[in-house]
């Protein structure tokens, strides 16, 4: 059976500070955003499950010069953001904004943090990002 969970309905499901996404009923792969079909064994026998929202950080970029949504922000060259790739206790990796470190001093910043989520309300939109 497929699973009926659009990426707009994975959004409206943010707005809630739920972080759906999909486990493969075959070979038990979980997939964030939410996937219709696995991709690592083409099965559509999906089931839709709730993430706890927790995991450790992967990757990261401290962003000095943002897209104009984040200038309209407040972030810019003074305002610097974190951007990283977090791996899901469940897990499937995602790539998000990461807040409560120190951006001051970037090189202290530890790869393996663990962080937990954090929804953002920015303008009518609710976005999943982490934080220390
Ligand atoms: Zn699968």
């Amino acid at each position: 059976m497929s699973v009926d969970l659009t990426i707009n309905s994975y959004f409206n499901e943010i707005k809630k500070k739920k972080i759906s996404g999909t486990q493969c009923k075959e070979c038990g792969r979980i997939h964030l955003p939410p996937r219709v079909i696995c991709d690592h064994c083409k099965s559509q026998n999906l089931d839709i499950i709730e993430l706890a929202g927790e995991g450790t950080l992967q990757a990261y970029s401290v962003v000095y010069v943002p897209n104009s949504k984040m200038v309209a922000a407040g972030f810019g060259r003074e305002n610097p953001n974190c951007v990283g790739i977090v791996k899901m206790s469940e897990g499937p990796m995602v790539s998000a904004e990461i807040y409560g470190f120190d951006l001051s001093e970037p090189e202290k910043i530890k790869i393996g943090t663990s962080v937990k989520a954090k929804f953002i309300e920015r303008g009518e939109s609710v976005i999943l990002a982490f934080e220390v």
